[in-house]
């Protein structure tokens, strides 16, 4: 997201992320797979499990946070849940993404209201579910920063600029307070809730491949999955991410494309140094170039620091995401260039990774009920957003599915009917 237009906390396309956008171990608290029940041979199948007449049976599609928070919400709403993961739940950018969260920084576009209302979900949740503990959910200051490449590494003196960021620095703008910017730890956020959903709401795992949602008359029947596993529902929400373009029933209907962005975890030395800001950067190379670099620090003690986006093919399997080597160098120049604890030798490495942004045409996320198909439902393209909004895409995608209407927010600017006429729907 821009620094001057603080809409989107990735909304460049630049060689940089635009801003848009501890210690305490969290490792008691870390959810591992093994403790989500996942079923991924068909002997083990809950499919035979009978359900009372009037429960429900909705198969949710993909394990990043829109598909586990939309089980979320439908399961604590009494529907009879199953998920399906093709890898492992929060393994793409759900579980890589900045965790940064705004209320106001969508307001004036399609998704405003939708992101208000889910930064006052995300601190109901924190509530409910012990979120500063399970998940790092914190309020923080964000700032905006310039920092221009140069010999000179004496730091700015300016005392907006938090006494950590001690490199040269200017221009120090305050653009997110605690009462409007928080953030949480995405993996830890997306699994505690799918743990709960899982423990509390009954929810079923299964590692699968969506193949073929099945529809018999204009109405979904059930879906398949890859070698053959067949699974009866009522109600099917497909929300793939940026692998939505691979999918033939909605690639002929609209356009989803991945953008990958590049980003490091840094352990620094001393977490104690590394106060409660959130850096959106103007960061000016030797030479001139500029580019928009985010840096989060988080309670864990780490510092997550993204950048450098580039359109590519997003591979089949997320495993298979890797990052560009020089990416990752630039983003550790960034770090060194921002602070003295972050610089090689005074930081660990913990990760260097990537992960590709789910993205639409016109830029606004697709969520509602596919023309043509009943219970067939989508919730995807999110972009740089998706962890905030999250919660109430899945509270929303719930109330339709359930009662026919969401009132959380009013869903009719997502709706996927508006690309009817343009690509044709196939079933
Ligand atoms: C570097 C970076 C930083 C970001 N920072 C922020 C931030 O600070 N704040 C914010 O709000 N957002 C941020 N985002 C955006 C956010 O991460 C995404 O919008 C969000 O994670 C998208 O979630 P998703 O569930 O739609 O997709 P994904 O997380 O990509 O999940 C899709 C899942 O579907 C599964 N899947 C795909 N096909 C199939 C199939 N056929 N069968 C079964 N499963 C399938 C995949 O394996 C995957 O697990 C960031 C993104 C990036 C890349």
């Amino acid at each position: 997201m821009a620094v001057t237009s603080p809409s989107s906390p990735l909304s460049a396309l630049t060689l940089f992320l635009r801003p848009n956008r501890n210690h305490r171990t969290l490792s008691n608290v870390v959810i591992t797979a093994a403790s989500i029940r996942c079923f991924s041979s068909p002997s083990q199948q809950m499919d035979d499990q009978r359900q009372p007449e009037t429960t429900k049976r909705v198969v949710v599609c993909g394990g990043g946070v829109i598909g586990v928070c939309t089980a979320y919400f439908l399961a604590k709403k009494g529907a009879a849940v199953t998920l399906v993961e093709k890898s492992c739940v929060a393994c793409a950018a759900s579980g890589k993404a900045g965790g940064f969260l705004a209320l106001d920084w969508c307001d004036g576009g399609a998704v405003g209201p939708l992101a208000r209302a889910s930064f006052n979900l995300h601190r109901a949740l924190s509530e409910e579910l012990n979120g500063p503990e399970s998940y790092g959910y914190r309020p923080l200051t964000t700032l905006s920063v310039t920092i221009t490449e140069s010999r000179s590494s004496s730091p700015s003196g300016d005392s907006t600029i938090p006494s950590w960021v001690d490199r040269p620095a200017r221009g120090p703008r305050t653009i997110g307070s605690t009462q409007t910017t928080a953030q949480v730890h995405p993996q830890l956020f997306t699994t505690t809730l799918l743990n709960t959903a899982v423990e509390k709401y009954g929810v079923d795992v299964v590692i699968g491949k969506l193949e073929e949602v099945r529809v018999e008359e204009g109405r979904v029947g059930s879906v398949v999955l890859e070698g053959g596993r067949v699974i009866e529902s009522d109600s099917v929400i497909l929300a793939l991410g940026p692998w939505t373009g691979k999918f033939e029933m909605l690639a002929s209907m609209f356009r989803v494309y991945g953008l990958k962005v590049h980003s490091i975890v840094l352990e620094p030395k001393e977490p104690g140094a590394i106060t409660p800001h959130a850096l959106f950067l103007s960061y000016h190379l030797q030479g001139g170039k500029a580019m928009d670099p985010e840096v989060f620090p988080r309670p864990t003690g780490e510092v997550y620091l993204c950048g450098m986006s580039a359109e590519e093919e997003v591979p089949d399997d997320p495993e298979q995401i890797v990052g560009n080597p020089e990416s990752i160098q630039m983003l550790k120049r960034v770090a060194s260039n921002v602070s003295s604890h972050l610089a090689e030798g005074e930081a660990r490495v913990k990760a260097e990774q990537a992960c590709f942004l789910p993205c639409t045409d016109d830029g606004v996320p697709v969520i509602g009920e596919l023309p043509g198909v009943k219970g067939c439902y989508v919730a995807t393209g999110h972009s740089c957003w998706g962890i905030l909004n999250g919660p109430a895409t899945g509270a929303a995608v719930a109330e339709l599915v359930l009662d026919g209407r969401a009132s959380i927010v009013d869903l009719s600017r997502f709706s996927p009917a508006r690309f009817v006429g343009r690509r044709k729907v196939k079933v």
